[in-house]
């Protein structure tokens, strides 16, 4: 008999892939919800609880997606300059591009974007480093997405601080400004070991232990920043930040291609976590990480899209999917990065990656209702002998039917419900056409 109360019951799931550490499978089950989180989950639940009750057929639920690298107001510059040399792209597009406009309004409307297509991909957390980070913190306590968001802190003027001082200080200030929110949580975002400076490196983690909060940095990303750095400082850039003390568990390091053997094992003692970014890498040629060494050795990676201008979209099962074949190929070795494995990167491991493991990542009582269903009623996705599979090689982020976040249904049949989309193509057209005008000078 139904005698307990709930806000959702989402009910005959086909499959639900739980990610939890057995990864836990139920087939044909229930999962139930209340104030936002999943009371319970398994066989024969619904017949235990009344309250809202969604049907589910076709459908498998998985743990909301983590994109624990993106760039997300990079959207306004999604597919601007492609294809150029990486210097020519950042030097006569990019740069001169965000010099001109970013600001307030432009990383608003691009997170908009971006938050659009975040949701109706399946991704219900995502880290964030740019500028003007007050702005996606407004965008997404309207969305009702979570977002670890750091600003970007460099050694030259950025168009949110004039030194790294000023950007130290006004992370601080954010910080506290948003400690209580659930779907804004604050991070420190030092640029990279060659932007900044050891003594930045060293006043921003300062920041990130006195407030327990991420450490996001990009590192290791191209061998232009490799040599760079040995240049320097004469150490790899992974010895570096060993050197200057930044790395531990709160260390989030994004991209992460030119790992030597030895700084694998330097990563793996200090408990640092890695952003995998396959596609942006890919794009922007800056290679391949050593990824199954990583995982092997004990480093927790996340996956990552970085910004929508390198790679070009925030899908994040074609990232899995891109992460999973680029391995195996890269091996030669078909076992490597197998299905579950891609679909960790983007759940558990991500959640592990950004220290959030107890409340988000797999599908368990206790945690966030961070939930997504996809759509199996294509012939696109049948015959289905194997779920991980499935999602990983045959599915897209657009056969995202349902997301709920924190208990709430932001897309429901393919539609996301808190946007209106002919708003969001008019803000794309007007910034389109301001940007267009600088090369036409
Ligand atoms: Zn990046």
């Amino acid at each position: 008999m139904a005698v307990k109360q709930a806000d959702l019951i989402l009910t005959d799931i086909d499959y639900i892939l739980t990610m939890d550490d057995s990864l836990t499978e139920y087939k044909d089950a229930d999962i139930v919800i209340k104030d936002g989180k999943i009371v319970d989950i398994g066989k024969d639940k619904k017949s235990e609880y009344y309250g809202k009750t969604v049907v589910c057929k076709n459908k498998i639920a998985i743990p909301g997606l983590i994109n624990t690298h993106t760039h997300a107001a990079m959207t306004l510059l999604r597919g601007y300059g492609s294809d150029n040399p990486l210097k020519v792209w950042l030097e006569e597009y990019i740069w001169p591009a965000e010099g001109r406009f970013v600001s307030y309004e432009f990383v608003k409307d691009g997170t908009e974007i971006a938050v659009y297509e975040m949701l109706r991909t399946g991704t219900t957390t995502f880290v964030d480093m740019y500028f003007y980070e007050n702005a996606v913190a407004d965008v997404i306590q309207k969305a009702g997405i979570r977002g670890i968001l750091s600003t970007g802190i460099l050694d030259f003027p950025t168009p949110g601080a004039k030194t790294p001082d000023e950007g130290i200080r006004k992370t601080v200030d954010f910080i506290n400004e948003y400690k209580d929110s659930p779907f804004v949580i604050p991070a420190i975002g030092p640029h990279a070991p060659y932007t900044c400076s050891p003594e930045t490196l060293k006043k921003a983690y300062e920041v990130a232990e006195k407030y327990d909060i991420l450490y996001h940095i990009h590192i290791a990303e191209t061998e232009f920043e490799v040599n760079t750095v040995k240049e320097k400082y004469g150490k790899t850039p992974v010895e570096h930040l060993d050197s200057v003390g930044v790395l531990s568990e709160r260390t989030l390091a994004a991209h992460m291609v030119y790992p030597s053997d030895k700084e694998i094992d330097i990563l793996s003692e200090r408990q640092v976590k890695v952003a995998h970014c396959p596609e942006s890498n890919l794009k922007l040629a800056s290679g391949i990480a050593p990824v199954p060494e990583m995982i092997q050795r004990g480093v927790i990676v996340g996956i990552g899209t970085d910004g929508t201008a390198s790679n070009d979209n925030l899908d994040i099962i074609g990232e899995i999917s891109t992460a999973a074949k680029l391995h195996k190929g890269f091996k030669k070795d078909p076992t490597v990065l197998n299905a579950k494995e891609a679909l960790l990167m983007a759940t558990r491991w991500g959640a592990q990656a950004v220290r959030m493991e107890d409340k988000i990542g797999s599908l368990e009582t206790g945690k966030f209702a961070d939930i997504v269903l996809l759509d199996m009623n294509d012939p696109r996705l049948n015959p289905l002998y194997d779920p991980y599979t499935q999602i990983v090689y045959s599915s897209s982020g657009l056969d995202v039917d349902t997301v709920i976040i924190g208990g709430e249904i932001k897309v429901l049949s393919k539609k996301v419900l808190p946007v209106n989309k002919d708003y969001l193509l008019e803000k794309a057209e007007y910034w389109k056409r301001k940007i267009d005008e600088i090369r036409k000078k």
